[in-house]
Order: structure tokens, then sequence, then C-alpha cells
């Protein structure tokens, strides 16, 4: 790559982020797509997120992506939020238009880009369980009752936060159906699933014998052909997603989101249809790097 006097900066800001694979999975698009501009991981701490903000202003950055513990405190600083991302309540993505600056969330989006492309899932009159209520959750939560499902559960361990997220879906008005419930209460649900997402932190490295959902359990919410989706990419086959293969469901894990959000943020700022396969590959290099490194 070749800075010069004309490339444009991008970034992610967050605390800790020096695990971050955004830099690798950025650069490698902008290559790909012959654009001049460069893309770099800035360790943020809350004390000085409104310095930092003021810094893409000041430096003339395209935009950067925000990280934890961020992705809620950066509103304060920005000119115009988008709609959704108010709603969800979270800005992960920061777009400099002529010193503007504009905040979207592409995580759900993103999500929903990813489940489509890689298992041909289609929402629409579908019934669609969300194991857990955290900050991922939201974004996929709302992304996916914008695709006319029949019904949407959130299923959370703290139900308060589930209620919260499932009223607030309502409120939206995306005329998807959204209910919340204990996620200790699930198995007296005596419902079925045709779509069931964990966005919970449960079977993530190094826990990986963990499940969000015991395999009894797993195996009376699925439907016939259902898909099981996990937001962990850290195994890249969590121990949810190999039980639900092993019953026969089409699995989807987590990589493809973290590749789509990014890919999202890509085309806000520089307008051109991003090269994800090239983006995919980036990332899952590394991680296989990093795999055979620890072994
Ligand atoms: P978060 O805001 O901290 O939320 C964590 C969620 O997990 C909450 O619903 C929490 O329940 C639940 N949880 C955690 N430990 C639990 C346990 N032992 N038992 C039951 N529930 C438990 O985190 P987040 O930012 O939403 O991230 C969640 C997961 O998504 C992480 O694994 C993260 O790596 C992944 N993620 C992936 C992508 C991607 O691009 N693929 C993007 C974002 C996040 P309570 O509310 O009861 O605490």
């Amino acid at each position: 790559m070749n800075l010069d006097s004309q490339t444009v900066m991008y970034g992610v800001f967050g605390d800790p982020v020096s695990h971050s694979k955004s830099p690798l999975m950025q650069n490698a698009a902008f290559r790909a797509a012959g654009i001049n501009a460069a893309y770099a991981a800035f360790r943020v701490s809350p004390e000085n997120l409104a310095a930092a903000v003021a810094g893409i202003r000041a430096l003339g950055f395209g935009g950067v992506n925000v990280t934890i513990p961020h992705k809620v405190a950066v509103m304060d600083h920005l000119d115009d939020i988008d709609e959704d991302a108010r709603r969800i309540g979270a800005v992960n993505t920061v777009v400099n238009r002529n010193g503007r600056l504009f905040g979207c969330n592409t995580d759900g989006i993103g999500y929903v880009r990813s489940l489509k492309e890689e298992t041909g899932f289609a929402a629409q009159g579908r019934r669609v369980l969300v194991l857990g209520a955290g900050g991922a959750a939201r974004g996929v939560a709302f992304a996916l009752s914008r695709e006319a499902p029949e019904l949407v559960v959130i299923a959370n361990r703290t139900e308060e936060k589930a209620s919260l997220l499932a009223e607030s879906v309502n409120r939206a008005g995306t005329g998807a159906h959204c209910r919340a419930v204990r996620l200790a209460d699930l198995a007296s649900l005596g419902e079925r699933f045709d779509l069931i997402v964990n966005t919970t932190s449960i079977g993530m490295h190094p826990n990986v014998d963990e499940m969000p959902v015991d395999e009894d359990l797993l195996d009376r919410l699925v439907n016939e052909s259902a898909t099981v989706s996990d937001l962990i990419y850290n195994p890249p086959e969590t121990r949810l997603l190999a039980r639900a293969k092993a019953r026969g469901a089409t699995v989807h894990g987590g990589l493809g989101m973290f590749v789509w959000q990014g890919a999202v943020a890509f085309e806000h700022w520089t307008g051109v249809p991003a090269p994800v396969q090239v983006m995919r590959e980036a990332v899952e290099r590394e991680l296989e790097r990093q795999q055979k490194e620890t072994n």
C-alpha cells in the first residue's frame, strides 16, 4: 500500500482494540477496490473520546468504526444519527460528510445480509428466536423484524432487558410481533422456531464447551429445516452449531456478520460495492494464522 498526500484515513476507535481484525479487512478492501485510503486501529479511552471524534473532523478522516466501549457514548458527539441507530441505541460507523459526522449502525443489517447470502434464509412469515438481549442482539432483532417475520421471541437471562428490547422493536412499528421470555423459561414455552440466533457470548473461546440452551432443549425448539445461527466467530463452529448441524439444521457462523458489517460500512464511506470475498479471505487467513500459532 502506498501512502501519499492524497491518502484518506479511516480507523476503528475502541479500548481495547489491538485484537481488531478490521484494519486487515478494510485495508484489503481498499486495495482491491483501488481506493487510496488506509485504515488503522486507535486505542481511545473513554475520557479521550470527544477529542478523538474532533480529530475525525480536524484531520479529515473519511470515517471510523466505533467499538466497545464507545458505541453508545459516541452518539453525543455526532451531527446526525440514522433513525435505526437511534432505535438500536448504538452507533458502530461514522461517516465524515464534508465535516458533518453521520452515525449509523451496520451490525444488524450486516447480520441479515450475511444470513441471506450464506444460507438463503428469508425471514418473511417465519418464527424467529433471539437468544440474548445485549448490544449485538439489539441490532439483530431490529434488522430481522424489518424482514416481516411472523414472530420474534427474545430470550434473555435478565428478563427485563429482553422486555425492553421487545417493547422497542414493537414500538418501531416494523409490523413484526416481538415477545420477551426469560432464558430459564424457554423450556416451558412449547414452541418451535425456523431461525434461532445466539447473540449471547456463551460458547465463545475459551468456553467452547458451553451452550446457551442444552442439547435436548435445542431439539425441542427447532422446526424441521430450521436455521441455527451464532454471532460468535471464535470458534468458527460453536458447540451450538455443531449440535444443530448434527440434527440436520442449516448453520450460520458469526464471521459473515463481522465481514458484512464492515462491508456495509465500506459502502457508506466510499459509495462503491464492497469486495466482500476479499474481505472475508483476509479475516479467514488471519484467524487461521492465529489458530496455528496457538496450536
Ligand atoms: P453484551 O452486550 O455484553 O451482551 C451479552 C449477552 O449475553 C446478554 O444478553 C447477556 O445476558 C448474555 N450472557 C452472557 N453471559 C451469559 C450467561 N453466562 N448466561 C446467560 N446469558 C449470558 O455483548 P454483545 O456486544 O451483545 O456481544 C454478544 C456476543 O456477540 C459476543 O460473543 C460477541 O463476540 C458477539 N458479536 C459478534 C459480532 C460479529 O460481527 N459476528 C458482532 C457483535 C457481537 P444478560 O443480559 O442477562 O447479562
